[in-house]
């Protein structure tokens, strides 16, 4: 149903509403991210049509009446809030949100994939992930962030952003998300029950299959590197591998975000060497950077994951270039640069979001301009 109202503005109902029911819907308007609020009389229909202007809408993401869901960027939720959130995306934009479930965590909560769609039938795919490191709370929340630029403010953002696919795994490790929240903070690893006598927990990005179990990786269970048994030992990093396998001559970008640092970092991570096309990719890198910075974020140091920070084998990142074959894959270590750490208080995560929102719209651009 379509109903025009007071300015003009058109308003597309995806159901019949109900008497007196408070509805959300979109307008499609230049104002495409500005919601209405409607009310209808039981003898008449009165339309009370509240559009706030979308600068203050998107400056501030306060709710400003009942929302849709609970999640926001004023502070960190729980893994149920971001469900919610899936949920609704996909109930309000069937055309665009698939919510896929690719496998199983070892707790057994849903590993989900969020399928956002250019709707053209060629387009290129970025694969986006978040939350491999439970305790790195402001990954995920940033990782929802660029979710709800790409569906709910889309038209802000221009073409390259609308003319991708993306393929969305907010959460890597749900268990050990929950986890951090629960018992410990600090949790990194999944939630692998350790045998008796010995930990639980691997950790995720040490498990992928490329160069699995050499430098910076551990084969001790107690080990906050631990690697796991074997590569792909873990039913989380197994999932994504499937997927990812699966759609990887679509996928021309893999990004994995962590925290913190402030780094883009780029293959290998398994030893103090560059793949061929490492110009490619420091390019890319430094073009994010700068964008970042354009944005009004902080400084990010661009260059290879050994040499720049650490020898870690067994990354997402090693693995979407070496085995899979993507073209542009990058570790972006989120904010801050230490002073808080891995507890970044909730004040940072709207700026920070911003920041990997930045970084991705050039990755869009670039694999967007592919050819
Ligand atoms: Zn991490």
């Amino acid at each position: 149903m379509t109903f025009n109202v007071q300015l003009g503005v058109k308003i597309q109902m995806s159901k019949m509403i109900e008497t007196n029911e408070i509805v959300l819907c979109t307008a499609r308007s230049r104002w495409t991210r500005d919601i209405a609020y409607i009310l209808r009389s039981p003898n008449k229909v009165i339309w009370n049509v509240v559009l706030p202007s979308r600068k203050n809408w998107a400056r501030k993401r306060k709710p400003t009446f009942d929302r849709a869901y609970r999640l926001t960027w004023q502070r960190y939720h729980r893994l149920s809030d971001h469900m919610e959130f899936h949920d609704y995306l996909q109930k309000e934009f069937p055309n665009m949100v698939q919510v896929v479930n690719i496998g199983t965590s070892v707790e057994g909560r849903q590993m989900r994939v969020l399928k956002i769609s250019s709707g053209q039938p060629n387009a290129k795919a970025v694969w986006i992930d978040g939350g491999t490191h439970a305790r790195e709370w402001i990954s995920p929340a940033s990782v929802s962030y660029i979710v709800s630029e790409f569906v709910e403010n889309r038209a802000a953002h221009g073409p390259y952003v609308a003319g991708v696919d993306l393929y969305v795994a907010p959460f890597v490790n749900p268990d050990g998300y929950e986890y951090s929240h629960a018992v410990d903070r600090l949790w990194r690893k999944n939630r692998k029950a350790g045998g008796s006598g010995t930990c639980a927990g691997t950790d995720l990005n040490r498990n992928y299959g490329y160069k699995w179990g050499g430098a910076g990786s551990s084969r001790q269970p107690c080990k906050e590197i631990y690697a796991g048994n074997r590569a792909f030992s873990e039913p989380e990093t197994a999932a994504i591998s499937r997927f990812v396998l699966a759609n990887k001559d679509k996928i021309k970008a893999y990004v994995t975000f962590h925290s913190y640092g402030q780094y883009i970092l780029y293959p290998w991570g398994y030893d103090r060497k560059v793949p061929p096309d490492y110009a490619d990719l420091d390019r890319v890198g430094r073009k994010m950077a700068r964008a970042i910075q354009s944005a009004g974020g902080p400084s990010y140091t661009v260059g290879n994951s050994a040499a720049t920070l650490y020898a870690a084998s067994g990354g997402a990142d090693d693995w979407a270039k070496g085995a899979a074959g993507i073209k542009y894959t990058y570790t972006i270590e989120l904010r801050d640069n230490g002073a808080y750490g891995f507890v970044l208080p909730a004040q940072f995560i709207e700026p920070t979001a911003r920041d990997a929102m930045a970084a991705i719209k050039v990755i869009a651009e670039e694999v967007y301009n592919l050819p």
